[in-house]
């Protein structure tokens, strides 16, 4: 087990009291394996990403990165933000080495392996723009490549194509997933969407609304080799998104 969740709680300080935003959360993510977790909005979900990149400390349990308590934010743990994507006065090439830039490492394999990501993954002829002349669904392709520069074991994304309108996010949901895929990452997704759940990952994780505690854990048998957009259209995938949409407590 690469990750491992043992009864992680944690509540906020808050200037008006105190928020419970999880509780007691268990699971485990295998090597190389795709996660998600989908939750109504508030329950939690940023908070448990962001616990496993170092950010926040849980007020109880513990959360570890092979079998180590995960303290601090590590190079071995990449993580995309909900917000703040890209910086928008940076160059593409600027903001893909910044992670290396500060850490130091800006050097000649660092560069090399970032060289080859833009080439392979189709934004060698965009490194000299800024953000702004870039589509939506580009901007994710390069938060995605800035996140692999440091060569991460694990990828954590927060909600990364909620930003996209529902067509553009189908291709750029399928284009970033090839992309882990092929990179062989093991990669935990934030979503508040079950179809982008069950299109993407290998497991799917239900929290409950705030505070959030697992209601249950869902292996997508079935699906495994198929694309995400193949998976859309199979029997199996409405199977697992009527087993989920039962068990998610949505906010009218
Ligand atoms: P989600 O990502 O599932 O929408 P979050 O993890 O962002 O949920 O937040 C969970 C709960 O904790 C929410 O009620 C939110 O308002 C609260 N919360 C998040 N961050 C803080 C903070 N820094 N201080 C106090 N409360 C917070
Ligand atoms: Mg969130």
């Amino acid at each position: 087990m690469i990750v491992e969740l043992q009864g992680v709680s944690l509540t906020y300080q808050a200037p008006d009291g105190e928020v419970k935003a999880l509780d007691n959360v268990s699971f485990g993510v295998n090597e190389g394996e795709f996660v998600s977790i989908v939750g109504p909005s508030g329950c939690g979900k940023s908070t448990l990403l962001s616990i496993m990149a170092g950010l926040e400390k849980p007020t109880g349990g513990s959360a570890l990165l092979n079998g180590q308590p995960i303290s601090s934010p590590s190079p071995k743990i990449g993580y995309m933000p909900q917000k703040d994507q890209l910086f928008p006065w940076r160059t593409i090439w600027g903001n893909i080495t910044l992670g290396p830039e500060l850490q130091k490492i800006k050097s000649g394999p660092c560069i090399d392996h970032i060289n080859d990501l833009c080439r392979r993954y189709g934004i060698a002829d965009f490194i000299k723009k800024t953000p702004s002349q870039l589509s939506g669904g580009m901007r994710q392709r390069c938060a995605l490549i800035r996140t692999l520069a440091l060569s991460p074991d694990i990828l954590l994304l927060d909600e990364p194509f909620s930003a996209l309108d529902y067509q553009t996010r189908l291709a750029v949901s399928a284009d970033i997933y090839s992309i882990i895929r092929s990179e062989g990452k093991t990669a935990i997704l934030v979503t508040h969407d079950i179809s982008e759940s069950v299109s993407l990952s290998d497991r799917v994780v239900v929290l409950s609304r705030r505070p959030g505690r697992v209601k249950s854990i869902h292996s997508l048998q079935g699906l495994e080799n198929m694309s995400p957009m193949d998976r859309r259209n199979s029997d199996a995938f409405r199977q697992y998104f009527n087993d989920i949409w039962k068990e998610l407590d949505i906010n009218v």
